[in-house]
């Protein structure tokens, strides 16, 4: 009797190119414990803020595996429109730390690609890693629409990774939007009755 083993299922190990000077952004397709775990936690953040009716984005800056600043999206309660997740995160670790520059090592953890506003502020304040979850396709300033931090102006500049728990963050976004659009449809129905 012949017994034919059958082709062991074999994939070839898929490795992002990694170039540096690829305008492309580098795209991990493995993550450490470490920052698996420190992104799992901006998302509960951004959770967090789903609860207070706020868009779910939450940010939680890391340096030397401790937190030292974290936020989520709160511009509706905070009746201000620069109140962004990192930007919160940003002035709570600078304020902790008496220092408007971040130490040295200090990662970003973010549920969503930054707009405009919070990769300046990133850079002001010398993040030196950024990481985020979920693209932005409207109007995210890290690969999207534009590629900020690559531009060779500035006199910093941030190594951004992108794509660690994105389907979770993309989960909590559109179930976020979904009520909202359900309660809004339930309002005008009523409405209607009166
Ligand atoms: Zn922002």
């Amino acid at each position: 009797m012949i017994i034919t083993m059958k082709e062991p299922d074999l994939q070839p190990y898929k490795l992002s190119v990694f170039d540096l000077n690829d305008e492309n952004l580098s795209t991990y397709e493995f993550w450490t414990v470490e920052d698996t775990k420190w992104m799992q936690y901006a998302l509960a953040l951004a959770q967090r803020g789903a609860e207070f009716g706020e868009v779910p984005v939450g940010a939680v800056l890391v340096c030397d595996q401790k937190i030292i600043g974290q936020g989520f999206n709160e511009p509706i309660g905070r009746h201000d429109a620069t109140a962004h997740a990192e930007i919160i995160a940003l002035r709570a670790a600078c304020l902790q730390l008496n220092n408007y520059r971040l130490p040295l090592g200090t990662t970003l953890y973010v549920s969503l690609e930054p707009c405009t506003m919070c990769v300046g502020a990133l850079i002001h304040a010398r993040v030196d890693r950024l990481i985020y979850a979920a693209s932005e396709p409207r109007a995210g300033m890290v690969g999207s629409q534009m590629n900020l931090p690559v531009q060779p102006f500035y006199n910093h500049h941030i190594q951004v990774y992108k794509g660690l728990c994105s389907e979770h963050s993309s989960h909590i976004l559109k179930s976020f939007f979904r009520k909202r659009r359900q309660a809004a449809k339930k309002n005008k129905g009523s409405t209607k009755t009166l």
